[in-house]
């Protein structure tokens, strides 16, 4: 993977990892946890009635490969879908972790990677199986995005403050396109010494999006995915849960 771009190919990927496609002519990217055997686990935003930009589950026309495909638990907006519905007809990345911080500043998008190390294969797809079952509470409560889900797949980290802004990466950049906006039109002309004030300001940018990193966060702790439906609240009774435990064996094809 280069400097610029973590686009990889298909067989590039492998189970455990944490990949991302761009939606809707870059305007977001949509993150999800590859779980091998073409499928991947991600988070959508189940209500409809907020006006977030963010991916809205739509049960698209049948999946003409994989008959499981969409699978969720009723309420859940953790979705199991095989690659090519998760990408549509986008191109296929692959978020980097465990990235030195000059590596991290260097890079022009927001979410793309992370200084946190990613835990073992084993653990990823065991959270996000589990997840998939269990849910990963409502998208709006705790601001939680597709990048938070498949962040802490990988890490397990979750941060202690639950309401605010800048949680991931996504966040931030949404935050800093204002900025850029000003940075690139005429108005900075305005401004004295326009160079200086552009590369100081840009320079805040890039400091206050690396503060924000959940490997450089002090804010952070990590939380078993076990105890950690419990503490998003998703009401499910034990007779339901049970009645809709599907096998992690028979949705990984
Ligand atoms: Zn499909």
């Amino acid at each position: 993977m280069g400097l610029l771009t973590n686009r990889v190919e298909r067989s590039g990927i492998k189970p455990g990892d944490h990949i991302y496609t761009y939606r809707a002519v870059f305007a977001y990217s949509h993150h999800g946890i590859f779980v091998g055997g073409s499928k991947v686990v991600h988070f959508t935003r189940v209500d409809t009635s907020s006006s977030s930009d963010f991916e809205v589950y739509s049960p698209t026309a049948e999946c003409p490969t994989f008959p499981d495909c969409g699978f969720r638990q009723p309420r859940s907006g953790v979705v199991l879908s095989c690659l090519d519905c998760f990408l549509r007809s986008g191109s296929l990345y692959c978020f980097e972790y465990g990235v030195s911080p000059s590596v991290f500043m260097a890079k022009v998008r927001g979410g793309t990677c992370t200084t946190a190390a990613s835990d073992p294969t084993d653990a990823v797809v065991h959270r996000a199986m589990y997840l998939l079952q269990n849910g990963f509470g409502n998208y709006d409560v705790f601001q939680n995005n597709c990048e938070d889900f498949a962040l802490y797949c990988k890490t397990g980290l979750l941060t202690i403050e639950r309401v605010g802004v800048g949680r991931s990466g996504q966040a931030s950049s949404m935050i800093g396109a204002p900025l850029a906006a000003l940075l690139s039109s005429p108005l900075k002309l305005l401004v004295p010494s326009p160079v200086g004030v552009a590369a100081v300001t840009a320079g805040m940018y890039c400091m206050s999006r690396y503060a924000t990193d959940i490997g450089v966060r002090t804010d952070v702790i990590k939380v078993d995915v076990e105890d950690l439906a419990e503490n998003l609240g998703l009401e499910t009774t034990e007779e339901v849960a049970a009645e809709n435990v599907v096998s992690d064996r028979q949705l990984i094809r």
